[in-house]
């Protein structure tokens, strides 16, 4: 249930409010928007027909059911738009924000041309895998610590803030020191002892979508970060597994729209995993943007094809710089396309 405040209600009527809502059994989560404060009532087991009774109290406006089994990611328990701050960068305001660096940390060398050369092209965070989720236990694992420690040199080079990986409750400690915000990767979605564990961080959180789930499904993983505390969460769409064959998966654009029309939280789009095609990530970002992501997270390497990993879905730096100019050309005539340069 919401309960949507009056704008003229006073801070003992919203004191009794919430009082009245744990005596009914339910955790209160108090947003305080601009104009006016809404609670949302939260948890299971507590009798909402004492929480409807609440309609006849003092300072409240009405009381509403919220309509999604995600109460606290929706835009019913928060209409404003959550900005989540990962250093100096906003995620979720006016700018597109673009994540970009190696599907995998691989050397000192690797980790730090990148960064210089996505940072002269205009990225405004770094991505690199230190502990790789790998299909085949014979893949290249990631480098772990000593990526972590690469990972923050690029930074303190560039100053643009990390974004890495987390596999495992375990890690999470290791990693917060070394990175500004932390993934959890497609296959872990709904790694459920590793969503509560992050919870309890400030940290912020990149939140892929799973190969195989529904939007519902995607929006309840991040339900889980908001009602374990932290806030801080940018939801992420990198494609689903469907019948088509030509693409690694199947780059869900339409989510990204709706993820942003259920719920208050940022959403950025992986283009490089939404296809796994080269070739396919200028459009797909092109397309992420028009549909109003806001972010992007692309796969760059200096030599696509020597990358221990995601090699086919890279782009070098140049194609990089190529795709950053690009997103700012009219999205019709396709001709203007070829004024951005090779
Ligand atoms: C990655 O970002 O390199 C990665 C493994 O992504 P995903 O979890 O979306 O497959
Ligand atoms: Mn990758």
């Amino acid at each position: 249930m919401v309960i949507n405040m009056a704008a003229n209600a006073s801070e003992a009527e919203l004191q009794h409010v919430i009082e009245r809502i744990q005596e009914c059994g339910f955790q209160p989560h108090i947003t305080r928007g601009a104009e006016r404060v809404i609670v949302a009532a939260v948890g299971a087991g507590g009798s909402r027909s004492a929480l409807e009774a609440l309609k006849a109290a003092p300072g409240v406006e009405d009381v509403v059911p919220i309509a999604h089994p995600f109460k606290l990611v929706s835009r019913q328990t928060r209409p404003e738009r959550t900005r989540v701050m990962v250093g100096e960068v906003c995620i979720g305001g006016e700018e597109v924000v673009v994540m970009a660096g190696p599907c995998s940390v691989e050397s000192r060398e690797q980790i730090l041309a990148t960064a210089r050369g996505v940072k002269a092209a205009g990225a405004t965070m770094l991505r690199g895998g230190a502990y790789k989720p790998r299909t085949s236990p014979y893949d290249f694992q990631g480098l772990g610590l000593e990526a972590l420690q690469y990972l923050r040199e690029a930074r303190e080079a560039t100053g643009l803030p990390v974004v890495t990986e987390v596999m495992s409750t375990e890690d999470i400690p290791l990693i917060s020191e070394y990175a500004d915000m932390l993934q959890v990767g497609a296959r872990n979605m709904q790694n459920y002892a590793l969503l509560r564990q992050l919870a309890k961080s400030r940290k912020p959180v990149l939140l892929k979508r799973g190969p195989s789930a529904s939007v519902k499904e995607w929006l309840l993983a991040a339900e889980y970060l908001l009602s374990g505390g932290n806030q801080n969460v940018v939801l992420c769409e990198r494609g689903i597994k469907t019948f088509e064959t030509e693409m690694r998966n199947t780059f869900d654009l339409a989510a990204v729209a709706l993820a942003r029309e259920l719920s208050h939280l940022p959403v950025v789009a992986d283009p490089s995993h939404g296809t796994g095609r080269r070739d396919l990530i200028q459009p797909a970002s092109r397309a992420a943007v028009a549909i109003g992501a806001d972010g992007l997270i692309i796969e760059v390497h200096p030599c696509p094809e020597r990358a221990l990993s995601d090699g086919a879905q890279s782009l070098d730096l140049n194609e990089f710089a190529k795709m950053m100019r690009s997103l700012t050309a009219p999205l019709r005539p396709l001709a203007a396309l070829a004024e951005v340069g090779s």
